[in-house]
């Protein structure tokens, strides 16, 4: 399989390329700044010792801090970080906040330890951070199999290591925390809220009609969920789901809101009475008018790729195109909403938490909503004047928005010494 940080590079020099990025800064953004590797030991329940293997990948932060979520997965290694945490470099750029690309993570199966295991693994974790990560410099967020609550430990854990003085002005340490622990209103949703502001400006600006649009979503845990049960006031019906439990199909549509609630008890898709339960390959040609994937990367593929039965892909999942995925996509003249773009929402409202715990604010959650909308439809703007600028697809308009942001500064600061 293709690594999926050479996935990055090709889709960057695609842009770099068009856009004639300048030489020099391309040599600088053809690599990461940092990457930490940590191997800790953790006390199980039953009393053995197991070595864990974590990572953050410091992509870079010339536009701000390091930012990036933490992934708890068995297929968590240096290339997926290293690719996740330049995807964030990319997003937050196109987003126009000031943060740079970080992504981080354990490598371990987070489904075979205890709560209490789990508490152990993540504050050892982050004690084995330490001064890598911090309010200013690098700040972590949920991910795949991460939470508020992970949250939450890390922000203890984080805050138990410094002067007692200085604790009540580091809460902005992570972000994605419990609403009591310092969270922002409406970031459990902001991922999926931001996808579904996208694609409503976009269906707009292009005349896809979304009231009575047939979608499949992979993936409902909190993006493909929250995309789901946002989607719903705007009219689209939810024909199929797949998750890491098998797929269902049902063509008179989910409803979206009691496949959240059984999914929520039952941590997995199967077994849920109202829909057929159907392959792999089956859900993926369900004919619909589009495709929300939001679980892994590089599901699109070459094997995938022609099997699909539908007019638009919006990316809810970083990377879950590759590039031979892409060029099938574009030769079968299928649409598609980047990543870096339609997920953007997560990091936009972490952002909002970061600002409110910096200035001790607590903002209502229809502000927040407000301020998402304005900035992710200012970045969809962006891009699609990049894609008419440059007559290009979204994900290499998309690149050359951040592209050409972070060239910018770096022409004006210079490199040292
Ligand atoms: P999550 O852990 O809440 O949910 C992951 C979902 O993917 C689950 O439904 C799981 O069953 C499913 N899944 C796992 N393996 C699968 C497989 N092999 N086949 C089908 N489904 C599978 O994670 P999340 O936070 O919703 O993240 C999903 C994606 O969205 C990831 O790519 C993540 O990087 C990206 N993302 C998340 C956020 C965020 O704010 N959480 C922000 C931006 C991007």
């Amino acid at each position: 399989m293709v690594k999926l940080y050479e996935t990055v590079m090709a889709q960057f020099d695609q842009a770099a390329d068009l856009m004639e990025l300048d030489p020099e800064i391309r040599k600088i953004l053809s690599y990461t700044t940092n990457e930490i590797v940590v191997n800790f030991p953790v006390v199980m329940d039953d009393g053995c010792i197991q070595m864990f293997t974590g990572y953050r990948v410091q992509h870079n932060n010339v536009l701000g801090p390091y930012k990036g979520g933490l992934r708890f997965h068995p297929q968590v290694d240096i290339d997926e970080v290293r690719a996740l945490a330049a995807w964030m470099t990319w997003k937050t750029a196109i987003a126009g906040i000031p943060y740079g690309g970080a992504k981080g993570g354990i490598e371990m199966r987070p489904w075979d330890h205890s709560p209490a295991e789990l508490e152990a693994i993540t504050r050892r974790f982050t004690f084995a951070l330490g001064a890598n990560i911090g309010p200013e410099y690098d700040i972590p967020a949920p991910d795949v199999n991460t939470n508020p609550q992970i949250m939450a430990w890390i922000l203890d854990t984080y805050l138990q290591m410094m002067p007692p003085l200085e604790r009540n002005r580091a809460t902005h340490v992570v972000t994605g925390k419990p609403v009591e622990s310092g969270g922002s209103p409406g970031r459990y949703k902001a991922t999926g809220q931001g996808l579904v502001d996208v694609l409503e400006v976009w269906a707009k600006d292009y005349g896809f009609a979304l009231d009575g649009a047939t979608y499949i979503i992979q993936g409902y845990g909190n993006v493909g969920s929250w995309a789901a049960r946002l989607l719903e006031p705007l009219g689209p019906v939810l024909v199929g789901v797949e998750d890491h439990s098998g797929a269902l199909l049902n063509p008179e549509g989910f409803d979206p809101d009691e496949l959240a609630q059984y999914v929520d008890a039952e941590g997995r898709i199967q077994g849920y009475p109202a829909g057929a339960a159907v392959d792999h390959r089956t859900f993926f040609g369900t004919e619909a008018d589009f495709f929300v994937p939001a679980a892994l990367e590089n599901q699109i593929t070459a094997e995938t790729a022609p099997w699909l039965n539908v007019r638009l892909v919006v990316e809810g999942a970083n990377g879950p195109t590759d590039c031979d995925g892409d060029r099938i996509l574009q030769e079968r003249g299928i649409l598609l909403i980047p990543d870096v773009l339609a997920n953007a929402g997560g990091v936009i409202v972490s952002y909002f938490e970061w600002l409110q715990n910096k200035r001790s604010e607590f903002w209502d959650l229809e502000e927040t909503d407000i301020r998402l909308k304005k900035q992710i439809v200012g970045a969809y703007h962006r891009v699609r004047d990049a894609v008419e600028r440059y007559d290009c697809s979204w994900r290499t308009g998309a690149y050359i928005v951040a592209l050409a942001r972070l060239e910018q500064v770096y022409k004006e600061r210079g490199i040292f010494p």
